[in-house]
């Protein structure tokens, strides 16, 4: 197994509830660690960019929207895996669907609301966490 590492974003709706503490135990729990981390509050422009590939999508407004309503929480997780791992600790994206432990089923308030986000593939891995980092704040 490989050693990855994968963006995560702990989104508004979890900022908003005081959650980032019990987030960050459920990915250290399931054996990632946070190799960096800070706290913004994104831009629309920033926030339009990232979620970009779901431009033409009828949620799109309303997810940049949700996405600047308050402070989010941008990580980087690594370990074996992190980028499936990481999926798998989050749950599914409507909470309806996620499995019991997962970050989704406990906390995440609606299919947009959905507490967290984390990359789906090397290569957006790869992608989101340049976006967002310097390689000087990574420190693993
Ligand atoms: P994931 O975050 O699980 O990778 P997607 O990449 O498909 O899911 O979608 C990105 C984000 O857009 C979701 O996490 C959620 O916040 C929002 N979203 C996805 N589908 C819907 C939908 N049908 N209605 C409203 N918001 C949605
Ligand atoms: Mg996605």
């Amino acid at each position: 197994m490989a050693v990855e590492r994968t963006l995560s974003i702990i989104k508004p709706d979890a900022t908003r509830r005081n959650l980032t503490g019990k987030i960050n135990a459920k990915f250290e729990d399931g054996g990632l660690r946070i190799v960096a981390q800070k706290r913004v509050q994104l831009s629309q422009a920033q926030a339009e960019s990232f979620y970009g590939v779901h431009r033409e999508r009828g949620f799109f407004n309303d997810l940049v929207s949700f996405m600047i309503s308050g402070p989010v929480v941008l990580q980087v997780l690594e370990g074996e895996n992190a980028i499936a791992r990481n999926r798998e600790i989050m749950g599914a994206t409507n909470p309806a669907n996620a499995a019991e432990g997962t970050i989704r089923k406990e906390f995440a308030e609606s299919i947009e609301a959905n507490s967290v986000h984390g990359s789906d593939a090397p290569e957006t891995a790869a992608q989101e966490i340049a976006y967002f980092f310097a390689g000087s704040e990574i420190v693993g």
